[in-house]
């Protein structure tokens, strides 16, 4: 079944099907193991066409942004990892505004908006994220989000069909949107607010050089590990509790930003983990309270 799934996969989509495929050159941390196969559509014909073939042979297979808020495991993942490429990477603008395909380049996206003179995403200056990641993990940064601009989404369910949804009928919450399970963001149409193109881009610049100045952004990292717990942030518990610098390996709690944690080059996903590990302990020795993670662990058990 496996062989023949990936010549199926071979053949119609050639060296965009790459199998064994390790997952470190497609994270923001560099760790993660081989997936079994890493898969490249450009259309959603050929999305359709991927998931329904994944289903028909037994094979999971998940959507991969720019894994940038994933720690896959060092034995990697046993499935299709789906990449958005192609026409489902293009920006438009049209009457309804600015609709973007799921695997557009959220930097990207931002500087667009900026220079339409499109205003309210400009928090996400800086966050090395796709389109349709940052709607399935419903970032956000300053107390905005992307539930808020997500005016229709077009959804492609594990069995092929595609449909376009309201934005408001995926509930969210703090870093947490309820998509259909199993389900692929293809496309975004944002709601963005009109203003001068000049003042957007000031505040884009803004939040970027705050960004800039509080985040390792040089640096390997997936963004904040664990999410701010009521009434509080994470990374002030965990510099309170006098972690920054600490290291499993190459795995390295970051000095700028405590809730960042660093590969600062061979680090594995076990580093990594263990160093969750012994930071979310030592959070709950030192103030009872247990911190949750806010990346997303894949193949770790
Ligand atoms: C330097 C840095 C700064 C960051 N700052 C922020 C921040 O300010 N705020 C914030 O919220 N996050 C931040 N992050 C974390 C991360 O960028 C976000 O969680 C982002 O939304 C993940 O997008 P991605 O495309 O990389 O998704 P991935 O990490 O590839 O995937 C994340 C999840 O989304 C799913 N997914 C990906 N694409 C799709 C799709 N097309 N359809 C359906 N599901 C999909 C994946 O299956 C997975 O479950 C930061 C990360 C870094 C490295």
């Amino acid at each position: 079944m496996s062989a023949e799934l990936q010549k199926e996969l071979s053949r119609r989509l050639g060296p965009r099907a790459r199998f064994g495929e390790p997952m470190s050159r497609h994270t923001t941390w560099g760790v993660g193991g081989p997936a079994w196969c890493l898969a490249r559509v450009h259309n959603p014909e050929e999305a359709a066409w991927l998931v329904r073939v994944c289903g028909q042979a037994g094979r999971s297979f998940k959507p991969l942004g720019r894994g940038s808020n994933l720690l896959v495991g060092d034995a990697g993942y046993p499935g299709v990892m789906i990449r958005l490429g192609g026409a489902l990477g293009g920006m438009t603008t049209g009457p309804g505004g600015l609709q973007c395909g799921g695997g557009a380049f959220l930097p990207g996206v931002v500087r667009l908006a900026a220079r339409l003179g499109l205003a309210g995403l400009e928090w996400a200056a800086g966050i090395p994220a796709s389109l349709g990641g940052a709607v399935a993990t419903n970032a956000g940064a300053h107390g905005e989000d992307m539930a808020q601009l997500t005016a229709q989404v077009t959804l492609l369910d594990p069995a092929g069909q595609v449909q376009e949804v309201p934005g408001q009928s995926l509930p969210a919450g703090y870093r947490f949107r309820r998509l259909p399970a199993g389900s692929l963001v293809l496309g975004v149409r944002l709601a963005l607010s009109p203003a001068a193109p000049r003042q957007v881009e000031r505040r884009r610049q803004a939040l970027l050089a705050l960004r800039r100045a509080r985040q390792p952004l040089a640096a390997r990292t997936a963004g904040s590990v664990f999410k701010n717990p009521p009434g509080d942030y994470a990374g002030r518990l965990i510099e309170a509790a006098g972690l920054k610098g600490l290291a499993v390996g190459d795995a390295v709690v970051s000095r700028t930003h405590a809730n960042f944690i660093e590969n600062r080059g061979r680090a594995t996903a076990a580093d990594v983990l263990a160093l969750i590990n012994t930071v979310t302990l030592k959070v709950m020795d030192s103030f009872s309270v247990r911190l949750e993670p806010e990346i997303e662990m894949v193949g770790i058990a």
